[in-house]
């Protein structure tokens, strides 16, 4: 099969010939139909997160077509159509799996990361964390529900904790694949989206207005009115203090995102009176499968930009670049 390779950090992805995976008696073979390219799959290529397998096929919003079944599988039939995400394995043992914080585990293994993923024809993944996906989505449609869309409404769950009051104003820094979905989300349940964009990025700005925003501006910019929740997916360490300054006193501020550049000192009275900041982790089997029923009865609708597998590296660029309206998603 052809897949593209991450040999070592900071190295394009090579274009390799390799012999379809055979699946584990807890696996399933999987024809790879769709593979959404994701942020973290950049911090990977630049060796922001330190423990990658070498070499790698990255690739962790995978939707494939189950070819083959371990002798152990149950649930799944040869012909389905399943996603697999982030989280690919936990150990069931540790003590944030009994607690039911999976996506806490002690001894995980990640999609694209530990465990080769979907930027090849086929792939092979650990049944118990892949998922039955909604009708009526197409295979590029429904890759970038399996990362940008579970974690985006992992951190929208958490940001709802200040989402109860009289006011539902929540703000989003960095309007990619994340945030497009989760804006449909929150607007779906009757939240005022503020989107906050690189400075200057009008294109961003108009796209998060025509998914609902009330307001798209600058990450350098204040909102017109104080805001109860802020999530941030941009991997920027000074938008913390900029989103706390933007909330209300008992406010949430989400950091989304797996990596972040370092936070700058600031002072404590723009988290005092109670503002909350936090991050989220992962995902766990219940947001994927909560996730994956609202997202069509909303409908979220993504935007996806279609590329060829052996575009990768292209995909990955633009993405650099900031030049992709949605998501990009390859097709082998
Ligand atoms: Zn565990
Ligand atoms: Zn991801």
């Amino acid at each position: 099969m052809q897949a593209m390779v991450l040999e070592a950090a900071g190295r394009p992805l090579k274009a390799v010939e390799l012999k379809v995976p055979e699946p584990g008696p807890d696996q399933i073979l999987l024809k790879v139909l769709a593979c959404g390219v994701c942020r973290t799959d950049l911090h990977i290529v630049d060796g922001e997160l330190s423990d990658p397998k070498l070499p790698l096929v990255l690739g962790h919003e995978i939707v494939g077509r189950v070819e083959a079944l371990g002798a152990n599988v149950e649930g799944f039939a040869v012909g389905d159509r399943v996603g697999v995400p982030w989280l690919g394995y936990t150990d069931g043992t540790c003590r944030h799996c009994r607690e039911e914080h999976e996506n806490l585990c002690d001894h995980p293994r990640f999609t694209g990361y530990q465990i080769d993923g979907g930027y090849a024809g086929w792939t092979v993944a650990d049944a118990r964390y892949c998922f039955t996906l909604p009708e009526g989505y197409s295979d590029a449609e429904a890759a970038p529900l399996l990362c940008a869309g579970l974690i985006g409404y992992r951190s929208l769950k958490m940001a709802e904790e200040a989402l109860t009051g009289e006011t539902k104003r929540l703000g989003i820094y960095g309007f990619g694949a994340a945030a497009h979905i989760v804006a449909q989300v929150a607007r779906a349940k009757g939240y005022e989206v503020f989107a906050f964009t690189s400075p200057g990025d009008t294109a961003a700005q108009e796209f998060a207005r025509e998914l609902g925003a009330v307001w798209a501006g600058g990450s350098d910019e204040m909102p017109p009115q104080e805001l109860d929740a802020a999530i941030i997916f941009a991997p920027v360490g000074t938008l913390v203090p900029a989103a706390l300054r933007a909330s209300r006193k008992g406010g949430v501020v989400v950091c989304g995102g797996i990596h972040m550049s370092d936070i700058p000192a600031f002072p404590y009275d723009i988290l005092w009176e109670e503002r909350v900041l936090r991050s989220v982790a992962n995902l766990t089997r219940d947001d994927a499968r909560e996730f994956l029923a609202l997202a069509p009865t909303i409908p979220v609708e993504t935007r996806v930009v279609r590329m060829k597998l052996s575009e990768a590296n292209e995909a990955l660029q633009r993405l650099r670049r900031g030049e992709l309206t949605g998501a990009a998603v390859l097709i082998p």
